[in-house]
């Protein structure tokens, strides 16, 4: 039995009532709030303790710090690090972390120059598939910080080339379609490295999405580890019922936080809302117990 003071009682109770939402995004990356807009519609829907988690950006951090304080929740600052492992893209969470960390803006600086080298490529490929200024068309949905596949998704779904966000991936923007082009991101050691540099928590961003093995999942998984990562979503946006399930079972077998989070990027996708989240499973130690 683990002993817990007075003080740690009163915070597991306290902690216990309130509401989390660990991964979310704003128009710094591919969301489509801005920070401040997030924050209060945060706040509207309840959530106490909420992490603005852009791609490869801290850039909205500061925004949303202040919005947070003005609307009376905690902003926890984070990132989601685009990294390649074993030839496939995964995303690391950087929760907790110092946006002044000078390691991690470097190399935040790097990914958002391959993201744009990725862009215009993929705009230059669009184009060659019958669209016309596809990276000026993705340009005007993106708030200039960064562009995305999203960004070129919307912009498709404008041409009416495509009816949904979803078609236009399918269609267009994944391996083997016209518009796809391999991104060149970080390791999963640089990731994690710079999050830990910067005061952080590394965190293995929605596993259930990825398709991997057994195998390579513990390899994976390992790696993360000793590489310094000490966190894994068990409760995400992207998650079915049995995914949490599993999540929870690698969260206790390698002895990880478990974290949770909507991935909510705006009111287009109805499926998914900001703070609407079910428990952490019985068992899980929570990822904010490492800062609260
Ligand atoms: P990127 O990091 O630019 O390669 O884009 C990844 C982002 O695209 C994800 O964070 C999602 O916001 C979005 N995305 C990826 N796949 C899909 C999909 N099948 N349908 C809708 N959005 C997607
Ligand atoms: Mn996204
Ligand atoms: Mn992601
Ligand atoms: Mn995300």
């Amino acid at each position: 039995m683990q002993s817990f003071g007075y003080g740690s009682y009163i915070t597991a109770s306290l902690t216990l009532y309130m509401q989390y939402d660990l991964h979310t995004h704003s128009t710094v990356s591919d969301g489509t709030m801005t920070p401040t807009e997030l924050v209060q519609h945060a706040g509207k829907n309840g959530v106490d303790v909420l992490a603005l988690t852009d791609h490869d950006s801290t850039g909205g951090i500061n925004e949303a710090m202040d919005a947070a304080r003005a609307t009376g929740i905690s902003l926890i600052g984070g990132v989601e690090i685009s990294v390649k492992w074993e030839r496939m893209t995964v995303h690391i969470l950087g929760l907790d972390i110092d946006p002044g960390g000078a390691t991690l803006q470097e190399g935040l600086a790097r990914l958002r120059v391959s993201r744009q080298w990725r862009a215009e490529e993929i705009g230059r490929k669009l184009d060659k598939a019958g669209f016309q200024n596809a990276y000026e068309g993705a340009k005007k949905y993106a708030s200039g910080q960064l562009i995305g596949r999203a960004h070129f998704a919307r912009y498709i779904v404008e041409c009416g080339k495509a009816s949904t966000v979803s078609d236009v991936f399918r269609k267009y923007l994944v391996k083997n379609k016209p518009g796809h082009v391999t991104g060149q991101w970080a390791t999963l050691e640089d990731a994690v490295g710079w999050i830990t540099d910067a005061g952080g928590y590394a965190v293995i961003a929605h596993p259930g999405r990825y398709k991997m093995s057994a195998t390579k999942f513990r390899r994976f998984i390992e790696q993360f580890r000793e590489n310094g990562g000490v966190g894994i979503e068990v409760v995400s946006g992207s998650h079915s019922p049995s995914d949490r399930h599993n999540m929870a079972q690698y969260a206790k077998r390698y002895g990880l936080y478990a974290s949770q989070g909507s991935d909510y990027h705006g009111p287009e996708n109805p499926w998914i809302e900001i703070g609407r989240l079910q428990d952490l499973p019985e068992g899980c130690k929570p990822v904010w117990a490492l800062w609260s």
